[in-house]
């Protein structure tokens, strides 16, 4: 039987959200430490540590398994030498998204929508993010700032649906969201807010009852999209605090990334599509990795892809299977791979 870091982090009394977020694991000695492994054995890029630090939640680490350098969680948040490669065709912004930043925390990519950058920054830095080289310190807005952002969108009749995106809009307090939200309700043409976020995973304490209210009590058609890219992210304490979700009044989707050596096989992603439907969440987007500088190690090929996507298919019912997906800069949409 494995072991997990559970019992080494594990506290004698249940912590409020924000303590857990301003007590993350930066540190990679002290990683290594809790998860019993020799840092010889697989050295920190240092360079990689410069461009984006290591940041993991403590309920993240507590579902790795002691002793392995393999874990899937942690080699989704281990800053490692392959960083380092330089690949032809991995870029710093691969989906031109600086092209489509016309005011300060906003994204307008889709026809109809628009992406706010609601917090300039996660509970939680995966190694694999398109965005790890993100323009955020452009994209704080002030409340001024956000003012006139909001303008842009009251001002665009056909944007009808605004997505919350980061850094991870849910690491921002209530009181902000709850400002934020109340602004985006004002703007009549507005019917739906998405939320995209990882913290009901690596943070599920998130999921408190004031943030609850507010999402359950909007006007907005209010959908929550989770990032989770394995089923050993769902712990007991996920479970616990996604089943406080009204799945009458949230929509709850998950996309996945699809990572090589972590997640890139049929066997894992029907487990995963399983044990999100347990928790009301449809499996909806399979991300083909975006073309980052850094990330040329989790990429894998559009063929296996393809083949990991028909094995789903003949294992499970259709609402089981996400769509496999990539995002292409300049296009319309996201691309459905078939
Ligand atoms: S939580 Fe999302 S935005 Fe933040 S580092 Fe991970 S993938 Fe990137």
């Amino acid at each position: 039987m494995t072991q997990s870091a559970i019992s080494l982090i594990e506290s004698d009394r249940p912590k409020k959200w924000q303590e857990i977020l301003s007590d993350l694991i930066t540190d990679p000695k002290e990683l290594v430490q809790v998860l019993q492994l020799d840092l010889a054995a697989q050295p920190v890029s240092l360079a990689a540590m410069q461009q984006f630090p290591l940041k993991v939640t403590k309920p993240f680490v507590a579902s790795m398994e002691i002793g392995n350098w393999n874990d899937p969680l942690l080699r989704q948040v281990w800053p490692a030498r392959d960083e380092e490669a330089n690949v032809p065709g991995y870029v710093d912004d691969p989906l031109k998204e600086s092209a489509a930043n016309p005011v300060a925390g906003l994204l307008h990519k889709y026809q109809g929508r628009v992406l706010l950058t609601a917090v300039p920054h996660c509970a939680i830095h995966c190694r694999y993010c398109f965005r790890r080289h993100f323009d955020y310190d452009g994209n704080s807005p002030s409340r001024i700032q956000w003012r006139q952002t909001l303008n842009y969108i009251a001002g665009d009749q056909s944007i009808s649906e605004v997505i919350l995106s980061g850094g991870d809009p849910l690491a921002a307090s209530d009181q902000h969201l709850g400002w934020l939200i109340s602004k985006i309700e004002e703007i009549p043409h507005v019917e739906t807010l998405r939320i995209h976020s990882r913290l009901p995973i690596v943070l599920p304490q998130r999921l408190n009852p004031e943030l609850l209210s507010l999402l359950e009590n909007s006007r907005l058609n209010m959908v929550l999209v989770l990032h989770c890219n394995h089923p050993q992210e769902i712990s007991d304490e996920v479970q616990h605090f996604m089943g406080k979700i009204d799945a009458n009044s949230i929509t709850l989707l998950n996309q996945s990334v699809l990572l090589a050596e972590i997640n890139d096989n049929s066997t894992t992603l029907a487990e995963l599509s399983h044990s999100l439907f347990a928790l009301n969440v449809l499996p909806y987007y399979l991300h083909l990795p975006d073309k980052v500088a850094g990330t040329a190690h989790f990429s894998v090929s559009r063929e296996k892809a393809l083949q990991i996507i028909r094995q789903m298919e003949n294992q499970l019912s259709g609402y089981l299977v996400p769509r496999l997906v990539q995002e292409e800069a300049g296009l319309p949409a996201k691309s459905r791979l078939r």
